[in-house]
C-alpha cells in the first residue's frame, strides 16, 4: 500500500457557468491519490487554482470531465493547451463522456495558428500527439498502478452521458457525483467512501438566483429537475456510510444573504458524520 497522502483541493465550487463579481469559479477539483495528480472536471478557472495549489502544470497527467456541460469542460483545452507552453513533457489522458474527443479535436482546430506557429517556430513537440482521449460509460473506467476508477451514470437530464467517478488507491477512496438529481443508486456506488463530494442546491436561494439570471420558469424547472438539494446529499451520504461528506458545486455559490451556516443547517437534517462546505481553494486532508 502506498504511503503517498490522499488529498483533495476544492478549486472551483460553484455549481452553473455564470462568473459574479467576489463570487467562486465553477466546478474543478485537484485529487492526489496513491501518487497521481488527478483533475477532475475543468470548469473555468482550473488553470489558476491548480497553479495556485501550488500544482507544476508540466505535471499535468490525468483529467476526468464528468459531462460536457461548460461549467464542467470550458477550461479542458486551455488547461492542456497552457500545460503544452508551460513545457508539458510527459503524456496527459484525458478520460471524458462520448463526444470529449471530438470536443478536443475541435479545441486543436480553434487554436491552429498558435498551435503550428509554436511547433515551426518554438521547436515544441505536437500537441496532439501528447494527449490521449478516452471516452468512457458506465464501470471500469482504468486500472493502473493500484489506482482503480469506476463510474456510475447520474440522472442530470437533458444530459445522458453524466457519471460520477469512484477513485480507489489501496484502502482509500473518493467519490464525486458529479451533476445530479436526487439519485438513490449513487449511495450503493459511493458505500464506505472515504470522502464524497456531492453537488448540493439550497432550496431559499433558488428563487433569487432565478430572478438575477433572468430566464426564470425554465432555469428553475431546469434546476429542480437536474440537481440535488443539501438535504438530498445529506441522505446520500448516510446510506452509503461515508467518512466525510464535502457540499460541493453548490447553487447559489454567491448570494450574500447565503453563508456556511445555511448549508449547515440544510444538510445536518439528514447527515450527522464529518462535513465540509466547499469553497475555492480548500484543502481537504
Ligand atoms: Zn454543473
Ligand atoms: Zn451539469
Amino acid at each position: 500500500m502506498s504511503a503517498d497522502p490522499t488529498r483533495l483541493v476544492l478549486l472551483g465550487s460553484k455549481g452553473g457557468p455564470a462568473l459574479r463579481p467576489g463570487g467562486p469559479w465553477p466546478s474543478s477539483s485537484l485529487l492526489e491519490i496513491g501518487g497521481r495528480k488527478i483533475v477532475v472536471d475543468c470548469g473555468l478557472g482550473v488553470t489558476r487554482g491548480l497553479v495556485d495549489a501550488g500544482i507544476s502544470l508540466k505535471a499535468l497527467d490525468l483529467v476526468f470531465v464528468t459531462h460536457l456541460h461548460s461549467d464542467h469542460v470550458l477550461e479542458l483545452g486551455p488547461l492542456i493547451h497552457t500545460a503544452w507552453t508551460a513545457g508539458l513533457a510527459t503524456p496527459v489522458t484525458v478520460f471524458g463522456p462520448p463526444g470529449t474527443g471530438h470536443h478536443w479535436q475541435r479545441f486543436c482546430q480553434a487554436m491552429e495558428f498558435d498551435i503550428e506557429i509554436r511547433i515551426a517556430d518554438e521547436g515544441r513537440p505536437d500537441i496532439a500527439d501528447m494527449v490521449s482521449i478516452v471516452e468512457f460509460g458506465e464501470g471500469r473506467v482504468m486500472e493502473e498502478r493500484g489506482l482503480k476508477v469506476s463510474a456510475l451514470r447520474v440522472d442530470h437530464p437533458p444530459v445522458t452521458d453524466c457519471f460520477a467517478l469512484r477513485f480507489e488507491h489501496g484502502a482509500k477512496s473518493v467519490v464525486f457525483s458529479a451533476d445530479t438529481a436526487f439519485f438513490p443508486p449513487l449511495a450503493d456506488f459511493a458505500k464506505g467512501a472515504d470522502v464524497l463530494v456531492h453537488e448540493a442546491m439550497l432550496e431559499d436561494g433558488i428563487e433569487r438566483l432565478v430572478a438575477k439570471t433572468g430566464n426564470g420558469a425554465r432555469l428553475r424547472e431546469h434546476l429542480l429537475a437536474s440537481h440535488s438539494f443539501a438535504g438530498e446529499a445529506g441522505r446520500i451520504a448516510t446510506d452509503a456510510g461515508v467518512g466525510r461528506l464535502v457540499l460541493n458545486h453548490l447553487i447559489p455559490a454567491d448570494d450574500p444573504e447565503i453563508g456556511e451556516a445555511d448549508w449547515i443547517v440544510a444538510v445536518r437534517k439528514t447527515w450527522a458524520g464529518d462535513l465540509t462546505i466547499a469553497r475555492d481553494g480548500l484543502v481537504v486532508g
